[in-house]
């Protein structure tokens, strides 16, 4: 399954953030395939239409979907020069799909910055420098082997070595991640060959403090990321890791009471969850039965037996139809009866492309 790594500098929350994430953690006997690994968090994708549709069906049991966050600690500067912790952490971020960063917003003079002063501009940029220089040592790799097969007039070794001469230039001279270097659809396809580090998407969260949480635009430090992140076209997030690890501990309407009193609509780590979810291409379909209703994580794009698939594999081999409605569609029927007498219950094929919250009945062969 899918995961977004977390990282930062020493001293910023990451660990903070991350006990919340696994304090909040999702019940793990309704997720036995995930990862066990103490370095992977999962937690339960917040819904609100899983709570709806619980209330339509009134099932035995609910389940909303859980997504995995990997803790990537280790030393961030001068990774790339190589060598074995730098060498494990830049291992470890090439095995994620997509990247959370956190940043450290909050003063607290008793907590030492590693490099004297809170400047999160400076901190962005020593990460993502390191990650552009190891992105940069894989495309002129790349680029030594294919020049010799350019000079046996390799048509396809062309084409690749025009796109790492763009990447390089981007790299090295503008020090832009590649994700911000213009390439045309041809071009992506072949950069995405080269699994490069800078060009998975990037969550940056702004982890600013606990009394700041209310109004956290009046904190310069925020304001900073959020420009930085505009340029580059990524998100931010705003938390309090301290205070997350204080919501982590509790649920319901305890929960939603605590974050009444602070003033906030939504904690920061559902935020962060949902956002990390979006960033991947990630989208939910639901199952509603007497017995479970449940919520499904499918990749964007996938056909039903694709989504089939991720219930079971048997689903995938098995499929026949997948009888399908909107969670709109059902909400405003009220009932699955009257929406099959209103026609909005289809009975969809193998090409169907699954939509984020049809609530489907597959049928198939076993
Ligand atoms: P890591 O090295 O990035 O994993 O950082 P930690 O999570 O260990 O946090 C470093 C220190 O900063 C700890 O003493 C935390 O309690 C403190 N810290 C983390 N988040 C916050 C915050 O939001 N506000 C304040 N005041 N301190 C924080």
């Amino acid at each position: 399954s899918l995961t977004a790594g977390i990282v930062g500098l020493p001293n910023v929350g990451k660990s903070t953030l991350f006990n919340a994430i696994t304090q909040a953690g999702a019940e793990s006997a309704n997720y036995p395939f995930c990862t066990i690994d103490p370095n992977v968090g999962i937690v339960e994708v917040p819904d609100a239409r899983l709570e709806k549709l619980t209330e339509l069906v009134n099932p035995k049991k609910t389940v909303p979907t859980a997504f995995e966050f990997t803790d990537i600690a280790g030393i961030v500067k001068g990774a790339s020069k190589g060598e074995g912790l730098g060498n494990q952490f830049l291992s470890h971020i090439r095995q994620v799909d997509a990247i959370t960063q956190v940043v450290r917003c909050f003063a607290d003079d008793n907590i030492t910055h590693v490099s004297g002063s809170v400047d999160p501009i400076s901190d962005i940029e020593t990460i993502n420098f390191e990650l552009i220089l190891a992105d940069l040592e894989t495309v002129n790799k790349r680029l030594d082997r294919v020049q010799k097969l350019v000079r046996q007039k390799d048509k396809e070794a062309m084409a690749e070595q025009e796109v790492l001469v763009k990447l390089k230039q981007g790299l090295e001279e503008q020090e832009l991640p590649a994700r911000a270097i213009e390439l045309n659809d041809d071009e992506t396809k072949i950069a995405k060959g080269l699994h490069l580090l800078t060009t998975k998407p990037m969550l940056y969260v702004a982890n600013v403090g606990e009394d700041e949480i209310q109004n956290p635009e009046e904190n310069e430090n925020v304001q900073k990321v959020r420009d930085y992140a505009a340029k580059e076209g990524s998100q931010v997030i705003v938390v309090c890791a301290k205070i997350e690890s204080e919501i982590a501990e509790l649920e319901g309407e305890e929960k939603q009471e605590f974050l009444d009193d602070l003033g906030i609509a939504e904690s920061g780590l559902d935020q962060l969850i949902k956002a990390s979810y979006n960033l991947l291409g990630l989208a939910t379909y639901f199952t509603a039965g007497e017995q479970e209703v449940r919520a499904w994580t499918f990749k964007q794009g996938m056909t039903a037996p694709q989504a089939a698939g991720v219930i079971h594999s048997d689903f995938e081999r098995g499929f026949i139809r997948a009888e399908t409605v909107a969670y709109d569609d059902l909400m405003n029927a009220g009932s699955m009866s009257v929406a099959k007498e209103q026609g909005n219950v289809r009975l969809e094929g193998k090409e169907y492309i699954v939509r984020d919250g049809d609530v489907i009945h597959f049928r198939f062969n076993v």
